[in-house]
C-alpha cells in the first residue's frame, strides 16, 4: 500500500522523523504513539460528525472536548499551594511534615480523636517529633483544650 501511495509514505516518514527528533527511537513506542494518534483522530472525527448531526436535527449535543482542559501538572494545584501549617517541630519531624501537601495536613489535623471529648476533633497548638520512626503530632483539642496526639503513618 505504501509503495503505491507516495503521499502517504511521505507523511508517515515525516511522522517517524518527528518521533525521532522528539526522542522516541524505539519503533514499538512509535507504533504505539501512531496508534494513539489514529485513535484520537477517529474520536475527533466522530465527535465532529455527531456535532454536525445534532446541529442538523436540532438535538442537544455536548462535545466530549467541550470545556476547559487543564494540563495534569496544573490540576489540584490550588490545594497543594496551601502553605505548610506551622508548629513546633524537631528538624527531622519538620522535614517529614513539610513534605505533606497542605490540604493533606489540614485533613490530618481535622481528623484527631480527643479522649476528653470522646469524639473526633481538630488539633491546635501543633508540635511534632519523631518517635519510633514515626511522625507524632501533639497539640490541644480545638473544642475542649485537652491534650491530643496523632501518629502520621508513613506512606
Ligand atoms: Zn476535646
Amino acid at each position: 500500500m505504501l509503495q503505491n501511495n507516495p503521499v502517504l509514505k511521505s507523511k508517515i516518514d515525516q511522522l517517524w522523523d518527528k518521533f525521532w527528533s522528539g526522542g522516541i527511537v524505539n519503533p514499538l513506542t512509535a507504533i504505539e504513539q501512531i496508534t494513539y494518534l489514529l485513535f484520537m483522530k477517529r474520536l475527533d472525527d466522530l465527535d465532529l460528525k455527531q456535532q454536525a448531526d445534532a446541529d442538523f436535527t436540532g438535538d442537544a449535543f455536548t462535545s466530549r472536548f467541550a470545556g476547559v482542559w487543564v494540563p495534569p501538572e496544573h490540576r489540584e494545584k490550588s490545594k497543594k499551594d496551601i502553605p505548610s501549617i506551622e508548629g513546633s517541630f524537631t528538624p527531622k519531624a519538620k522535614k517529614i511534615w513539610e513534605a505533606i501537601a497542605g490540604d493533606i495536613q489540614i485533613k490530618i489535623l481535622n481528623n484527631v480523636w480527643c479522649v476528653h471529648c470522646r469524639k473526633g476533633s481538630s488539633m491546635g497548638n501543633l508540635s511534632g517529633k519523631i518517635e519510633s520512626g514515626m511522625l507524632v503530632l501533639r497539640g490541644t483539642c480545638t473544642k475542649c483544650g485537652g491534650d491530643v496526639a496523632r501518629i502520621v503513618e508513613n506512606e
